[in-house]
């Protein structure tokens, strides 16, 4: 049984007040969902939010990591090791915004997938399509180059400890959801390139869809067989909808 996840991806959003304000309320609501949920706060905020929710069942993620393993001269980057050291559960690795607006290639993506579990946190491994790619048929290719890059690094058991999100470039931050059937079949997709491998592994995988989910599109998505949660962007921002979104996953 894959227990359901629900990651709120802050993105460049909040500040010291505003996430005091959005982690109290997701705290006095806790207990609404059967799911895990995790915060993605900036970088940052990543240690205040920790504080904020030591001793709740609310984890932390960071949105990036760096893809070097040894402390040295990487002017403003954060390593995989600090986010550990911070309470760092969870990382988004190869978000569609990194990979398209700071030139993160599958190679990189890769690198810091292998970084993230090299200090024993759990990568969320984002994939995806653009509008253009669907379009020309191209999804199922683009998604499995994206796996594959980093299947060919990392092993098929580095997936024993993975999550994988399926986020359409196309249907981030506009409003645009894929519909669920649309989800479940790329879904089905990725579960069934990892099982070509081992099908242990794959039945085990936790697949998240994101894009423009919200309250009122959740639960007709998370009840895809295969879609085991979600990352959530703008809606994540709102602690009401954030938790209709979780009490839908699980
Ligand atoms: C995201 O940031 O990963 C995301 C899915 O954003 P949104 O929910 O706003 O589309």
């Amino acid at each position: 049984m894959r227990r359901p996840l629900v990651a709120g991806n802050w993105k460049m959003h909040g500040s010291r007040a505003e996430n005091a304000r959005l982690v109290e309320a997701l705290i006095e609501a806790g207990g609404a969902s059967a799911s895990e949920v995790v915060v993605c706060p900036p970088a940052v905020y990543l240690w205040e939010t920790a504080r904020l929710i030591k001793g709740e069942e609310l984890l932390l993620g960071a949105q990036n990591v760096c893809a070097e393993t040894h402390p040295g001269a990487f002017t403003g980057e954060v390593s995989a090791d600090m986010l550990a050291d911070v309470g760092a559960s969870y990382v988004l690795v190869g978000h569609s915004e990194r990979r398209a607006l700071y030139g993160e290639t599958d190679a990189l993506v890769a690198r810091k997938f292998v970084a993230t579990q090299a200090a024993s946190l759990t990568p969320i491994l984002c994939v995806g399509e653009t509008l253009a790619e669907r379009e020309q048929g191209l999804t199922d290719a683009v998604v499995a180059r994206q796996l594959d890059a980093v299947l060919a690094v990392a092993g098929i058991r580095a997936f024993r400890r993975a999550v994988v999100a399926y986020e359409p470039v196309w249907a981030i931050g506009t409003g645009k959801n894929a519909s669920p059937e649309q989800a479940e079949a790329v879904h089905a997709f990725i579960r069934d390139r990892i099982a070509s491998q081992d099908a242990t592994i794959a039945a085990a995988l936790r697949l998240l869809y994101g894009g423009s989910v919200k309250a009122a599109n959740a639960a007709e998505i998370f009840a895809q067989p295969n879609v085991d949660g979600g990352l959530v962007g703008g809606a994540s921002l709102k602690a009401d909808e954030f938790l209709r979104i979780c009490a839908a996953s699980g």
